[in-house]
């Protein structure tokens, strides 16, 4: 792509964003897609998100992505804010309206997308949800607007596990979220379950760390989705796989938040070839 008068721009803000594969995700589509469109890191020093979305603006730049520390924090400097972001309390897509930008959260679309194209149902499921930092409050609201049947949410901090089903019990007007504290995973009862690993315990480089590190655990889980993916196979995941049940790690979640955020930016739908294509691309940094 040669880049002219009128190329779009759109890229990342967040702290630090040095290692994003935003990029990689973006300018893979637009140049499969043949969009004259460039995606670009910006890092924000802490305190200026706000300067920062009205200078985009005033570049006319398509959109953004937000990543930590900011998914909150943007929310106060945009036009308008999409229902479901706001009921989640993050945002990590800017899309670019008349004086401002518009705020959405793909992350959550894009973990049910690569939750259905792995085969995982969320409908009528018990499951184990491991955090309640910003992704697990995400996924926690997934799992009781998508029909789970109960979502046990295990956090070190059980204050903040209170909180998160408080609210999102309050939203979807029904119990579906049960706060417990993390050594409490011994009063589940006997049967299986979804486990969803959404703490930040077990990234790279502490890659043989895991929240809970007992059989008996892992004897419960069908299915393991972690949403890291660096390393390609946490140390959760491999429990899971030792104890019979099958298990995934984050990247096509990574993918399907920029592929939707991107059909927001430009108005159309990606082909599921092209998303294959940018899934190979991202895989090859890991395998
Ligand atoms: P966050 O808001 O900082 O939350 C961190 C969570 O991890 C909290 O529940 C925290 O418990 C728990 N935790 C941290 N250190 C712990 C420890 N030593 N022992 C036990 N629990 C610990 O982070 P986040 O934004 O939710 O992100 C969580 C993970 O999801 C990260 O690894 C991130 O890379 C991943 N993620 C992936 C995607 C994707 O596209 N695949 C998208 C978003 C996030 P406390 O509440 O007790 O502190």
């Amino acid at each position: 792509m040669e880049i002219n008068g009128k190329t779009r721009t759109c890229g990342l803000i967040g702290n630090p964003v040095e290692h994003t594969l935003s990029p990689m995700i973006h300018n893979t589509l637009s140049k499969l897609l043949g969009h004259n469109l460039v995606y670009v890191p910006f890092p924000v020093e802490q305190g200026r998100v706000d300067t920062a979305v009205a200078g985009a603006d005033a570049l006319n730049l398509l959109g953004l992505n937000v990543t930590v520390p900011y998914k909150s924090e943007v929310i106060k400097s945009l036009r308008e804010i999409d229902e479901l972001a706001e009921n989640i309390g993050a945002v990590n897509t800017l899309v670019k309206t008349d004086g401002g930008y518009k705020g959405y959260n793909t992350d959550m679309e894009g973990l049910y997308r690569a939750m259905t194209s792995e085969g995982i149902v969320i409908d009528g499921e018990q499951i184990i949800l491991l955090g309640a930092g910003g992704a697990a409050r995400a996924v926690a609201y997934l799992c009781a607007v998508k029909g789970a049947d109960k979502v046990y949410m295990l956090n070190r901090t059980v204050g903040k596990a209170e909180t998160v089903a408080e609210e999102v019990n309050r939203t979807v007007g029904r119990e579906v979220i049960v706060p417990m504290a993390t050594e409490d995973y011994t009063k589940l009862s006997d049967r299986k379950y979804l486990a969803i690993q959404g703490t930040s315990v077990g990234l790279a480089p502490h890659t043989e760390d895991v929240v809970i590190d007992d059989a008996a655990l892992y004897e419960k889980i069908h299915t393991g989705f972690d949403l890291i993916y660096n390393p390609w196979e946490t140390k959760f995941m491999r429990l899971v796989k030792e104890h019979g049940g099958n298990a995934y790690n984050g990247l096509k979640m990574l993918l399907y938040q920029g592929i939707i955020a991107y059909e927001l930016w430009n108005g159309v739908s990606v082909p599921e070839e092209s998303a294959q294509m940018v899934y190979e691309k991202l895989k090859g940094h890991f395998v």
